[in-house]
């Protein structure tokens, strides 16, 4: 056991679980497999990790604070299937991960959304990913069009992902306790795309420049963000898109057909 512990860095999302009965509901909702790898993003005091290093073949966690990952070293020592990288989970090379390998993370939340993007990014190497959140950003993962959390992370989350909300956790699971809620997500790769399309980044591109400007029309927002107003027109119209429609209202498969479009040499123009 390590003899001093450092107070937590709240700049650095510590907010570590204390409640096992919450390790276990992870761990169900993981299932994992004795051949599986696990990823997990900030270990902290390893409540997670030795959980993960009972079941999975191996675990590789990232911690970016030194002290923190210095002290596991040293508790998880015994463990020969942890793999403990000191540094920081924006900077891991996820391009070196074993196809099929399970994240299970209670995430530092200051720095959540970015990871997200890594980490889908990764998406074909990643089977599924158990993922302790802001309740906020959680809901927005798994928000449906014309819900006032749905914006751009929940169509291009659900465009790479099957995303549902397991479970929501107290304040007092953690210490020292969140003023934010927290809540559990899962989150499978899809195998087979929501629908085709040839033109993935122009789909993220048009998500993006459609929710730029939420209080404007689609039209409005998509031409702030540099399409220019007669493909925008012709597009819409392809689609079936009234011009006054708002971004919240479209859903994945709208943006896929609006992205086809816009994309198309002769729209483009
Ligand atoms: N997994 C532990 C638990 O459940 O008790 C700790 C979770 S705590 C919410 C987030 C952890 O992420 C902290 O240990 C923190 O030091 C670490 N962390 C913060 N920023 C990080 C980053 N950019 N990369 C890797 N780890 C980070």
């Amino acid at each position: 056991m390590t003899s001093h512990r450092p107070r937590p860095r709240k700049s650095l999302g510590q907010h570590f679980l204390i409640d096992p009965n919450i390790v276990r509901k992870i761990m169900r909702l993981a299932a994992l497999q004795p051949n599986e790898t696990v990823l997990e993003i900030g270990p902290g005091r390893g409540i997670l990790t030795r959980a993960l290093c009972a079941e999975a073949q191996t675990v590789i966690a990232v911690e970016l604070d030194q002290k923190l990952s210095d002290d596991l070293a040293e508790e998880l020592a015994g463990s020969h299937n942890l793999d403990l990288r000191r540094g920081d989970g924006l900077a891991f090379p996820y391009d070196t991960l074993p196809w099929g390998t399970v994240v299970v993370a209670n995430l530092p939340y200051y720095v959540s959304t970015p990871l997200l993007f890594k980490l889908f990014d990764a998406r074909v190497r990643i089977d599924r990913m158990i993922l302790m959140l802001q309740t906020e950003v959680a809901r927005r993962l798994v928000a449906k069009p014309g819900t006032p959390d749905y914006g751009i992370l929940s169509v291009l989350t659900q465009y790479w992902v099957e995303a549902s909300l397991a479970f929501r956790v107290s304040a007092s699971c953690f210490r020292p306790s969140p003023n934010v809620g927290s809540s559990v997500v899962k989150l499978v790769t899809r195998t087979q795309p929501v629908a085709h399309t040839v033109h993935e980044a122009s789909f993220v591109r048009v998500v993006r420049a459609a929710f730029a400007h939420r209080r404007k029309t689609l039209a409005n927002s998509l031409r702030d963000e540099g399409f220019q107003s007669e493909p925008i027109a012709l597009a819409l119209a392809r689609v079936g898109i009234e011009s006054s429609q708002r971004a919240e209202r479209l859903s994945i498969e709208e943006f896929l057909a609006l992205a086809e479009v816009l994309a198309m040499p002769e729209v483009d123009d």
